[in-house]
């Protein structure tokens, strides 16, 4: 199959290596003699045929940038089955050979309603939430961990030289390695995630303990969801005896360059995409397990049970905590 027009779109959060991995798919276009377009705006662009052509002098120096160029967004409307009807009869009036769609959960689900339709698709995973099951690593997650762990490590310094205890609040929706991996990195004491939950009266417990066994106000981080970390600051203050605050580390997780293992991460997966389409192989996602990058038919990614790394759970309960 000869292919001679392909298009890109970025949907759900924006994650670092986004635009690395449009840099790359726009060169080996090029290459080719395969005419790319970027959809802007996710679906949503999509669905209002928003179609922009790239060209090799226009993503020259994205490869660093975080966010997308080709920007993003949340649009709940393609969900509707006439809503993916209409964009993907855009693709086809366009004579879109492939799409192809870098995001998270969400998106694949989107990408999964237009081959359904007939689309010929190619998924990527980015998504700083690193929750897509079928894959150790989504593009934006190493990065959204060092900014985290920078942040918390940057004030945990002060709040420790105050003797204050301080629970930190990460990103992840439903998906704690943000969270495992930042306390880990940073030598926290006490951490909340959804693959291990922990009552209130727990955390109470941890605290107590903390300052019992190792003499000092605890750091906490909490995966986003599991409390008000408001309310359970001002809780844990009352409770213990430990002054607390609290810190949301909010959108600074997703914003700056990409680290170099996002940008390495990028480029392989637009390789593999490439390959892929080049091959008239499609409806496939691509994904890296034990540093090796592998593609997956869409159905088999979006059922892969959790993969979750319990082994560094382990490992943070084993540096903090005596075995009983
Ligand atoms: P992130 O992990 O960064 O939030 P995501 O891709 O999971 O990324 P979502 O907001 O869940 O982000 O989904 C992005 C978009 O994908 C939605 O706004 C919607 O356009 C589309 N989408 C989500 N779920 C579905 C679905 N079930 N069917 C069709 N399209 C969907």
């Amino acid at each position: 199959m000869k292919i001679d027009k392909i298009a890109v779109l970025t949907s759900g959060g924006d994650g670092q290596g986004m635009n690395t991995v449009i840099n790359i798919l726009v060169r080996i276009a090029s290459l080719r003699e395969t005419k790319i377009f970027g959809v802007l705006n996710g679906y949503r662009g999509l669905y209002n045929d928003e179609f922009v052509e790239l060209k090799n002098s226009m993503v020259e120096n994205i490869s660093s940038l975080g966010g997308t160029i080709l920007k993003t967004a949340r649009f709940e409307e393609f969900k509707n089955d006439a809503v993916v009807e209409k964009s993907a009869q855009n693709l086809k009036n366009r004579e879109i050979d492939a799409l192809i769609v870098i995001g998270g959960d969400g998106s694949y689900k989107g990408g999964k309603a237009l081959r359904d339709k007939g689309i010929n698709v190619i998924l990527i995973p980015g998504t700083i939430d690193n929750d897509l099951r079928y894959t150790h690593k989504c593009l934006g997650f190493d990065t959204a961990v060092n900014n985290a762990s920078k942040y918390i490590e940057n004030v945990k310094q002060t709040m420790s030289s105050l003797n204050r205890g301080v629970v930190f609040e990460v990103m992840g929706r439903y998906c704690g390695d943000i969270a495992l991996y930042s306390a880990v990195s940073t030598a926290c004491d006490i951490l909340a995630i959804p693959e291990k939950p922990i009552t209130e009266e727990e955390l109470i417990e941890k605290v107590n303990y903390c300052v019992k066994n190792k003499n000092k106000a605890p750091t906490i981080v909490i995966a986003e969801k599991m409390f008000d970390v408001r309310e359970i600051a001002m809780k844990l203050t009352e409770k213990t005896g430990v002054d607390f605050k609290y810190s949301i580390v909010g959108y600074i997780q997703r914003g700056g360059a990409p680290s170099v293992e996002d940008k390495s991460l990028a480029m392989q997966y637009a390789v593999r995409a490439m390959e892929l389409v080049n091959d008239g192989i499609f409806n496939r996602a691509v994904g890296m397990k034990n540093n090796k990058v592998f593609d997956e038919d869409i159905d088999v990614a979006l059922n892969a049970e959790y993969d979750f790394n319990y082994d560094l759970l382990n490992l943070f309960y084993l540096l903090n905590y005596k075995k009983d």
